[in-house]
């Protein structure tokens, strides 16, 4: 018989005869990342499926308006994660400013000294690194 290597876990398995192409082992873990994949790709290419799935979502947690609110009183290790992730995420969202004013009043070129460069991001979930950085001028500043 044919061997294979689950796409999800690496171990080898027998494919199924009733699916020729099949690429994960059974698994459940492996059967659960198979569908994950799916679905994720299912969404991002059918523009129906994804309107479906939002619709059926709305109408859930519209039915089952409780849920999360009974989900965080039984699980506070979880409301506690969610709470520090989320100002993790504050915290790199409302940094000093990202752009740069053209009508600034400070002068230009900004004279020696320590200044703070910030990377910046468009994914807001990252933290954007910052480093110190000396600027001295190569020339004489013009007064
Ligand atoms: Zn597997």
């Amino acid at each position: 018989m044919e061997k294979r290597w689950c796409n999800a876990c690496g171990s080898a398995f027998e494919p199924r005869p009733q699916s020729p192409r099949q690429a994960y082992c059974s698994e459940p873990k492996c059967q659960t990342a198979r569908k994950l994949l799916w679905q994720r790709t299912k969404r991002r290419t059918d523009a129906d499926y994804h309107q479906n799935q939002v619709e059926a979502q709305k109408a859930w947690r519209t039915k089952n308006r409780a849920y999360w609110k009974n989900y965080r009183d039984a699980h506070p290790e979880y409301t506690d994660m969610n709470r520090s992730q989320q100002r993790r995420r504050n915290a790199g969202r409302f940094r000093a400013p990202l752009i740069a004013k053209s009508d600034v009043s400070s002068p230009w070129p900004p004279p020696a000294g320590l200044f703070r460069l910030t990377e910046i991001h468009s994914d807001a979930r990252t933290v954007p690194k910052s480093w110190t950085v000396h600027l001295s001028p190569v020339a004489p500043l013009s007064a």
